[in-house]
C-alpha cells in the first residue's frame, strides 16, 4: 500500500530557507582575508545567497555544472555552499594546501566552469591558470577595492561583491530530484591520483540530521560553533549545514588557525563548541598552557580526522573543562561514521577506564552500519580484541568515485575503509591503524596508533609519530619519531623505558629519533608515507 505523506525532496536549499525563516536573527561572524571582522545575520546571508544564485545563472552556470572554490572558512564561502548547490550546480571545494599538480588535476577532472578564490590565494590561482587547458571564469571573493590586478591571469578576474550587488535578491530555489549531486570533494590522494566523492542533496541532508544529534556532534540553537576544520575538508564535517538546520551561531576563523589567533577568537566571540584535527588542538593547547590561559565559554570540541591522543583528551577535559567528542570519518562518508559519546553505564567507570573508551573512535551514528572482516571477508567478532578491516554502508557512504572505475570501490554492498579496527561489545570501534600504516613485525601486527598514544602520555613529548622501519630479522619494526617540548632533556633511552609495562614487550619501539617538526599533509595529518621513505633503512644502518 502506498503511503499518503507529502513527497518533498531533501534539498540543501531547504536548510537555508529554514534558517532564514526560523533563525533569521542568528549571527555569522567571519575573520576576513581583507583583515577585518565581518558580521551579519542569517537573513542577510540568505538574501545574498539568492543574489549569488542569480549571478551564477547570469554567468551561464547550469544544473550539474561544477563550481570550484579555493577559499578559507568565511561567510562568502558559506554563501557559495548554498547558492551553488541550491541552484542545482555542484560545489567543488579545493584544498589550497595541496600540490599544484593535484589542484590542476582536480579542476580538469571535475571540469570546473568557475573558480571562486580568496584573494590571499592569488599566487596559487595564477599558477593554476597557467596550467589549465581550457579557460574558466575566475571570481575574487572580495569587493571592488580589493580585487587583485593580475597580469598573469589572461582572463579578467570578476569581483564577488559586484556580482552580488548587481543581482536581484528574488530567486526561487528550484525543486529537483534529491539524488542530484550537491557537492564534490576529492580525497587527498596519498597514493595515486585524487579520487572524487560526489555527494547528493539527499545524502547531505540525512548526514546533517545525524550529525546534529545529541550523541553525535550535539549542536543546538544555543551554540556558537567555530568550525576550525576547513570548508574544503569534507564540507567542514557538515557544520555549515548543521548550523542552518538548528540555527546555531557561526564563527569563521579565515586562514588564521594558529593557537593564539584561535584562542583570541574563541574568547572574543564566546564560542561554545569547535571542531578540528588533533594537530590544531596541539597548537591551541601549547598557547593556552604557555600563557596560562583558560577557556571561559568553550564547553566541548569535536576531534577527528586522525586519532586523538588520550593525553590530549585528558588535558582538555580535566585541566580546561572542555569535553572531547572523538569522531571518526572519511571523505567517502560525508564524513561522519562514528562518535565516541559515552553510554549511561560507562559514566560510573574509573577515570582511566573512561579515558580508554573515549580514546576509541566511538559508536556508529544511526545511518551508518559497520563490521570488521578478515582477509577472506569473514565477519569478525565484536570482542574488543580481534581486529579486521572496517567496512561500512549507509545512505551517506560512497557508492562509486566520480568518473571512477565501473565497479566502484564497494565489496558486496559494503565500502572497505582501508582502516584496521576492533569493535567492543558496546559497539565502540577503535582504529588500530590505516592498513598501510600498520607495522608488520615477524607475522604480528603492531598498532602505530597505540605506540603514539603511549608516547603522548610522556610529559616531555610534544608530538610523536610511529612508523615501520625495515629490519633484517623481523621485516619491519616500530621506529618512534618525537618532537620534544621546549626545554626537555629526555633521552631516547628514557623514552623507550617509558613503554615498559605499557605495551607488550615485542611492541616496544626499537629506537627513538628526535625531530624539530613532524611533517603534516594538506589536512593537518602526519605524513607517514613521507616519514617511511625518509627512515626506511634507519634500523639497518643506524
Ligand atoms: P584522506 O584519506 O585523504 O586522509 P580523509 O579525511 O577522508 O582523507 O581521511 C580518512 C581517514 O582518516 C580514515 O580512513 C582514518 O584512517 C583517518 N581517521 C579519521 N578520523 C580518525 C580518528 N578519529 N582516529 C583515527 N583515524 C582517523
Amino acid at each position: 500500500m502506498k503511503a499518503l505523506m507529502m513527497q518533498q525532496p531533501l534539498l540543501v536549499s531547504s536548510l537555508l530557507t529554514h534558517a532564514e525563516r526560523h533563525h533569521g536573527e542568528q549571527e555569522i561572524v567571519s575573520k576576513r582575508v581583507e583583515g577585518d571582522v565581518h558580521r551579519y545575520r542569517f537573513r542577510d546571508f540568505a538574501q545574498r545567497a539568492r543574489q549569488m544564485a542569480n549571478a551564477l545563472a547570469e554567468l551561464g552556470v547550469l544544473r550539474g555544472d561544477r563550481v570550484g572554490t579555493l577559499a578559507w572558512n568565511g561567510y562568502r564561502h558559506m554563501e557559495l555552499y548554498y547558492a551553488v548547490s541550491g541552484s542545482g550546480a555542484v560545489l567543488h571545494t579545493l584544498n589550497p594546501r595541496l600540490h599544484l599538480d593535484q589542484l590542476v588535476y582536480m579542476i580538469e577532472h571535475a571540469e570546473d566552469r568557475v573558480l571562486f578564490f580568496d584573494i590571499d590565494l592569488l599566487p596559487i590561482v595564477e599558477a593554476i591558470a597557467a596550467r589549465l587547458a581550457s579557460p574558466i571564469i575566475f571570481v575574487a571573493m572580495t569587493d571592488r577595492a580589493h580585487v587583485p590586478t593580475s597580469i598573469a591571469l589572461t582572463a579578467a578576474v570578476l569581483c564577488y561583491e559586484d556580482l552580488i550587488g548587481t543581482s536581484d535578491d528574488h530567486f526561487e530555489w528550484p525543486q529537483f530530484d534529491e539524488n542530484a549531486a550537491s557537492s564534490l570533494c576529492y580525497t587527498s590522494g596519498t597514493t595515486g591520483n585524487p579520487k572524487g566523492v560526489l555527494y547528493s542533496h539527499r545524502s547531505t541532508v540525512l548526514h546533517t540530521f545525524a550529525a546534529a544529534l545529541p550523541d553525535a556532534l550535539n549542536c543546538s540553537a544555543w551554540d556558537t560553533i567555530l568550525p576550525v576544520v576547513p570548508m574544503f575538508h569534507v564540507n567542514a564535517w557538515g557544520l555549515p549545514y548543521v548550523a542552518c538546520m538548528i540555527g546555531a551561531r557561526l564563527v569563521f576563523p579565515g586562514p588564521w588557525l594558529k593557537g593564539d589567533a584561535l584562542y583570541e577568537l574563541i574568547e572574543a566571540e564566546r564560542v561554545t563548541m569547535s571542531a578540528g584535527v588533533p594537530t590544531v588542538w596541539q597548537g591551541l593547547l601549547a598557547h593556552v598552557n604557555d600563557q596560562q590561559l583558560s577557556f571561559s565559554s568553550m564547553r566541548r570540541t569535536v576531534i577527528g580526522g586522525a586519532a586523538c591522543p588520550p593525553a590530549m583528551i585528558a588535558e582538555l577535559q580535566e585541566v580546561h573543562c572542555v569535553d572531547v567528542i572523538h569522531a571518526w570519518g572519511m571523505t567517502e562518508l560525508s564524513p561522519l561514521g562514528t562518535v565516541g559519546s559515552l553510554k549511561p553505564h560507562q559514566v560510573s567507570m574509573s577515570p582511566e577506564e573512561r579515558l580508554a573508551v573515549q580514546a576509541r573512535q566511538g559508536r556508529a551514528v544511526f545511518g551508518v552500519d559497520m563490521k570488521i572482516v578478515d582477509a577472506d571477508g569473514e565477519e569478525m567478532p565484536w570482542d574488543g580484541i580481534t581486529t579486521g578491516e572496517l567496512m561500512v554502508r549507509g545512505p551517506w557512504v560512497i557508492d562509486m568515485y566520480f568518473r571512477g572505475a565501473e565497479a566502484g570501490p564497494n565489496r558486496d554492498g559494503w565500502f572497505p575503509t582501508g582502516d584496521i579496527a576492533r569493535i567492543d561489545a558496546d559497539g565502540f570501534m577503535q582504529i588500530t591503524d590505516r592498513a598501510k600504516d600498520v607495522i608488520k613485525s615477524g607475522g604480528e601486527w603492531i598498532s602505530s596508533i597505540e605506540i603514539e598514544h603511549v608516547a603522548s602520555l610522556h610529559p616531555e613529548v610534544a608530538s610523536a609519530a610511529c612508523i615501520a622501519a625495515r629490519h633484517h630479522k623481523w621485516d619491519e619494526r616500530p621506529l618512534l619519531l618525537v618532537v620534544k617540548k621546549p626545554g626537555s632533556t629526555a633521552t631516547a633511552d628514557e623514552l623507550l623505558a617509558f613503554f615498559d609495562g605499557k605495551v607488550a614487550r615485542w611492541c616496544k619501539p626499537d629506537a627513538v629519533v628526535f625531530m624539530d617538526a613532524i611533517p603534516l599533509g594538506a589536512t593537518g595529518k602526519v605524513l607517514k608515507n613521507k616519514l617511511r621513505e625518509q627512515f626506511r633503512d634507519y634500523l639497518l644502518t643506524a
